[in-house]
């Protein structure tokens, strides 16, 4: 892969390549930026399944009102995916 900022061809592939010594030592501040967004992604990212998970199942165990909060819910999902994905290529 290279470097998305200054093109450069990195060494190797690592799903955490923002933590690579290129990013650390050329690019410190873009490096501890991603790396807060991946964090607090994924903070939220996993309430938020949950909140996802039990909303679908009170849906499908007793329907009714249940559809409104599922819906809710998967909207507010696929919103907080947007605006993340859309801040991390900004
Ligand atoms: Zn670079």
């Amino acid at each position: 892969m290279r470097c998305t900022i200054c093109r450069e061809k990195l060494p190797h592939n690592t799903p955490r390549w923002w933590r690579q010594s290129h990013y650390q030592s050329l690019h410190a501040d873009y490096a501890r930026s991603i790396g807060r967004w991946y964090r607090n992604f994924f903070a939220l990212l996993g309430p938020f399944l949950l909140a996802l998970i039990l909303a679908e199942y009170l849906w499908f165990s007793y329907g009714g009102f249940y559809v409104v909060i599922a819906g809710a819910t998967i909207i507010l999902f696929i919103a907080f995916c947007i605006y993340e994905i859309d801040y991390l290529l900004r």
